[in-house]
């Protein structure tokens, strides 16, 4: 069974940072952060329902007015998540345009300001020429977005600022054995998406499922328990997880949070601006070595890393930052200690 996420890096591993996931069966996407976006189709950009920014230095920001460019004539929200300060600087973009023929637009932008335990919100609609509306505050709990197929965690860095770093998982894949199910004699029907809602929801065992069917003209019924139906019948996979991670300082506060954060994912995204031997240069400018990726990458027990946000200082050793991480990774090298 695939993962419902595809991934990919929207630039080259030198280029501004930014990843686009799209949405294997639900026809869109969600773009972690928006460093230059020219690389990526406008086709594709439009179908991204969800962009969430790390922090708003350039190089993860400046893709922001093509992102606008390209919703202004839709008939659409997007969705947006950045940390602290991200509303000011969204409403700052959007006041360096001029809106008076824009009137009849139906698109907006949906800010949240992520902070620790709250997230402020604020609506900008195009036909307002995008004043800010401010609306009520929520608390943060846990997660920052959830929605049935899909959930996306986030956890703060320190970058010298705020610096949001994010975990995209996929729930459990349920799928029915058809062999066993044609062994039960019962034809599949709404029932089984009934059986599936209720091991979601983690309902006892003993929990009753009835099938209904009709078979020539005579209608049936049969009750299971869910625990029967369960073992027999369900075919269970852990959903994918992907955590992205940028410009973050290699402390112990940090460390924690990452690995807290990338624990188990299948797909680690992390930066990696320098090579272990400009480890002072890294922590004067608040960034990660290749190694300090690949240390937060074994202690968070992932099955693959993915290292990108080169410096250009390596231009043309890609290689040497690549093989660094992965070998502290497999453990080949040392890890790193904050
Ligand atoms: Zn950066």
């Amino acid at each position: 069974m695939k993962s419902a996420f595809v991934p990919r890096l929207i630039n080259g591993p030198f280029g501004d940072p930014g990843l686009y996931v799209s949405l294997r069966w639900l026809g869109r996407a969600l773009l972690f952060d928006l460093g230059n976006l020219e690389r990526i189709p406008g086709a594709a950009i439009a179908r991204v329902s969800h962009v969430f920014v790390s922090h708003t230095h350039l190089d993860h920001f400046i893709g922001f007015d093509r992102l606008l460019r390209i919703f202004l004539a839709r008939d659409a929200e997007l969705v947006l998540y950045g940390p602290a300060g991200i509303t000011r600087n969204v409403a700052g973009k959007l006041q360096g345009y001029t809106w008076n023929l824009v009137e009849n637009y139906s698109f907006s932008l949906l800010v949240h300001e992520v902070d620790r335990d709250k997230i402020s919100r604020c609506r900008f609609r195009a036909r307002t020429g995008f004043e800010a509306e401010k609306l009520e505050e929520q608390p943060l709990q846990g997660l920052l977005h959830s929605e049935a197929s899909l959930w996306v965690e986030a956890a703060i860095l320190d970058h010298r600022i705020p610096c949001l770093a994010f975990a995209l998982q996929e729930p459990t894949r349920l799928n029915i054995r058809t062999d066993a199910l044609r062994q039960l004699g019962v034809p599949p029907g709404p029932w089984l998406s009934e059986l599936k809602q209720r091991i979601r929801e983690s309902s006892p065992e003993d929990t009753l499922i009835c099938a209904r069917w009709c078979e020539q003209g005579k209608e049936h019924t049969r009750e299971f328990r869910l625990g029967d139906l369960r073992r027999e019948l369900v075919l269970e996979t852990p959903g994918t997880k992907i955590c992205y991670v940028v410009d973050a300082i290699f402390h112990k506060d940090n460390v924690r949070r990452i690995v807290e954060l990338a624990r188990g994912a299948d797909l680690f995204f992390c930066e990696s601006l320098f090579l272990d031997r400009d480890r002072e240069e890294a922590s004067k400018r608040y960034h990660l070595t290749a190694r300090q990726a690949g240390t937060l990458a074994r202690l968070a027990g992932v099955r693959q890393l993915r290292t990108f946000h080169f410096s250009p200082r390596y231009s043309g050793q890609a290689q040497q930052l690549v093989a660094e991480a992965q070998a502290t990774f497999l453990g080949e090298l040392p890890p790193d200690e904050p």
